[in-house]
């Protein structure tokens, strides 16, 4: 590494808002690797994602936008885990040394990272085409993980905040969304702050840390909506050995989903379209109230959308009554 390149790092990465200190992260940046501890009752969390331009955000991308929506992605696979965030990693390629992109990216990582306490520990810099890997690491108690496999007969399905709006944020960012070739939203129908709104849930979804954490207890199974409603309800189903019925009707949309579209595309959306980082969880009966309580204490909206099945099928459940079985298509990357 030439010491521009060294220095480069010390300037954008190594640096306060982004490289701070926390507890549990023994060294961070600046040796041949981090060093980490974790208390003795807690278990170390890791997940991964990798975006690349042109494929998961347009070349045209607010360096600092992106910056914060490539943490919470990550953030929000933790959240999903009910761990609280600790530290991340960043593999950065890109073409060129451009000073002012570094900038607007490290501080839109330092954004969430602090946000999250969640500083940078490490990293990897290369030149090649603009692409950003993030490891992060999570702490969660050792019996509360929200695995995928812990679904049970009779739990009820809820999901928080809205859905729909990541693949209508990239539909009016003029990406291709591929869950459906008739997804035909009326663009114009959508004002300025409209498309502000998509832009700022798109570039800056909310991991539901403070509510995974909050919920922990109670929570039997729980994913977060990447690639798609119905295809990541169906790992739970196929992790638990179980099935669900959900009810289309309650499908919980943005208004600016409900403004540019027919009432297909809406459900469309909301059930294969993805990129909405909410978190999909399952609950007994029992726990029911607690858990929309502790969503009410957050603000934060959360919906019912069905119940836990023993036969292994996932069904739609419409307005009608009509029950349709769920087509497990969701966002796939080949
Ligand atoms: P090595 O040669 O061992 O791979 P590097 O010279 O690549 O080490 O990196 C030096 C230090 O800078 C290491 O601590 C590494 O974790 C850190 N680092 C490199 N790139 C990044 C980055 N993009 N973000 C954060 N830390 C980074
Ligand atoms: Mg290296």
């Amino acid at each position: 590494m030439s010491y521009s390149e060294f220095g480069l790092i010390r300037k954008f990465f190594q640096q306060e808002p982004l490289a701070f200190s926390r507890q549990f992260v023994e060294m961070g940046i600046g040796d041949d690797a981090a060093i980490i501890s974790s208390p003795e009752s807690k278990s170390i969390c890791m997940s991964m994602d990798v975006l690349h331009e042109g494929v998961h955000f347009p070349a045209s991308a607010d360096p600092t936008s992106l910056g914060q929506r490539a943490l919470a992605v990550n953030i929000s696979d933790l959240a999903a885990m009910s761990a609280e965030p600790l530290c991340f990693t960043l593999g950065l390629s890109m073409p060129t040394v451009n000073e002012e992109w570094l900038r607007g990216f490290s501080a839109g990582l330092a954004e969430l990272a602090k946000k999250y306490n969640c500083p940078l520990v490490g990293g990897d810099t290369t030149s090649g085409p603009l692409s950003i890997a993030i490891q992060v690491q999570g702490l969660v108690e050792k019996s509360e993980a929200a695995v995928r496999s812990g679904a049970k007969v009779g739990d009820f399905i809820y999901v928080t905040g809205e859905l729909g709006n990541g693949a209508l944020a990239l539909q009016a960012m003029g990406i291709n969304v591929k869950f459906a070739d008739d997804f035909s939203p009326e663009l114009n129908a959508l004002s300025d702050g409209d498309l502000s709104y998509l832009n700022r849930q798109f570039y800056t979804p909310e991991p539901r840390i403070e509510f995974a954490l909050a919920a922990a207890t109670l929570l039997t199974s729980a994913i977060d909506i990447s690639d798609g409603l119905t295809g990541d309800i169906g790992h739970i189903l196929r992790a638990s050995g179980v099935g669900a019925e959900i009810n289309v009707e309650r499908l919980p949309y943005g208004a600016a989903l409900q403004k540019s579209c027919s009432r297909e595309d809406c459900i469309a959306a909301a059930l294969y379209g993805g990129d909405d980082y909410e978190l999909c969880v399952t609950v007994p009966p029992s726990q029911a109230k607690e858990l929309e309580a502790i969503a009410a204490s957050q603000n934060l909206r959360l919906t019912k959308l069905g119940e836990i099945t023993a036969d292994k099928d996932f069904l739609l459940i419409h307005e009608n009554g009509k029950r349709e079985f769920a087509a497990l298509q969701s966002y796939t990357h080949f």
